[in-house]
């Protein structure tokens, strides 16, 4: 029997949950500011991880190609190293039990927090034609993606604290009222985790649903066209590659090449000493193209047989499901409806 994931082999082992939303192609930015961790955190903690599909129809999706993202979001995140054997990484949608405990945790969290996320007030904004209850909502079954698993810890970016601080009012709000359910969860700051600007915006973070496709480094790019998005980089109108306030273009660019070459900023300074923007470019072109050739290659490998990535991801699914099914049980119990 495969081993379940709510008994781990090493107990003391504290438990991550962490999901990515199947929004867009997976970009540079998830890779250096959150993927790379996932990849690391195997090694030391009780991983569950899951491409969130639930979440990502609160903006609209065209179904099959919606459908094509889920599927190669998740084999991505197996070529980044995902290892499916040192943890578990599962299609949200696959769980029923996210849907169900969402329910239960709207009814257990007010208007009032909601509207005060700033998610929400920014993406309807920016989907004004579209601001469905789903959006509003978010927070609640992000809520239940965590304590469905008595996750100990979360890793989160700036943009996700607040969630995370409502994820445990709501878990405190629930045990509270029904009795001890829900571990509470703490946020988890990476050691690492470098915040990736846009390209063609270097105030922005560079994000999978920007609509120009030169803002981002997508993980599939192929090595000409990550070289060409490089090239058309936004930087300023100085010729010096250096990190210094103001040069926001440059000094992502640099944070870019530190962390795919290791090399620390003096010494990226040192090797483009009076070598000008274009060579600079160029080099970090090329050598992310190389830190991301093995990523795509077994990309490729993943997604040529069909069958045994659907094999995987239904075992995953399962593994996740004995856990998150015991914890609603647990939670309808105390809520008092017939089992
Ligand atoms: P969307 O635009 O749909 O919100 P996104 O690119 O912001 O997509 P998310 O699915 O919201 O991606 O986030 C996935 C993970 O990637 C989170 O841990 C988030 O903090 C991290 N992340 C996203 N963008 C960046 C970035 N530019 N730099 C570093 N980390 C990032
Ligand atoms: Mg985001």
């Amino acid at each position: 029997m495969q081993p379940q994931i709510n008994e781990p082999a090493a107990p003391e082992r504290k438990r991550i949950f962490s999901a990515i939303q199947p929004s867009g192609m997976l970009t540079l930015g998830n890779y250096l500011g959150a993927l790379k961790n996932w990849k690391d955190m195997l090694d030391d903690y009780d991983c569950v991880y899951s491409v969130a599909d639930l979440h990502a129809i609160t903006v609209r999706q065209e179904p099959a190609k919606f459908r094509r993202q889920v599927l190669e979001t998740f084999a991505l995140l197996m070529a980044v190293g995902i290892d499916t054997e040192k943890g578990t990484l599962f299609i949200q949608s696959s769980v029923p039990e996210h849907a169900q405990l969402a329910w239960i945790l709207a009814c257990n969290t007010q208007f009032g927090e909601l509207a005060r996320m700033t998610q929400f007030k920014d993406k309807s904004a920016s989907h004004a034609d579209n601001i469905n209850a789903g959006l509003f909502t978010y927070p609640s079954l992000q809520a239940a993606d965590i304590l469905l698993y008595n996750a100990h810890l979360v890793p989160i970016g700036a943009d996700q604290k607040q969630h995370l601080e409502l994820s445990r009012t709501i878990a405190e709000r629930f045990n509270h009222f029904y009795g001890p359910v829900f571990t509470v969860p703490e946020p988890y700051i990476p050691k690492m985790g470098a915040k990736v600007m846009s390209l063609q915006d270097p105030a922005k973070k560079m994000s999978k649903s920007d609509a120009n496709q030169n803002a981002y480094i997508a993980l599939l790019d192929p090595p000409e066209v990550i070289v060409r998005k490089l090239k058309r980089a936004v930087t300023d109108s100085e010729t010096e590659v250096r990190c210094a306030e103001g040069k926001d273009g440059i000094n992502n660019l640099m944070t870019i090449y530190s962390c795919v070459t290791g090399k620390n900023l003096k010494e990226i300074e040192a090797e483009f000493d009076g070598r000008g923007y274009g060579e600079f470019k160029a080099a970090v072109g090329e050598a992310i193209a190389e830190e991301l050739r093995p990523v795509q290659r077994r990309f490729s490998e993943y997604m040529s047989d069909k069958g045994a990535l659907e094999k995987i991801y239904r075992e995953q699914a399962e593994k996740a499901r004995y856990t998150a099914s015991r914890t609603l049980a647990k939670a309808m119990k105390k809520v008092g409806f017939i089992r």
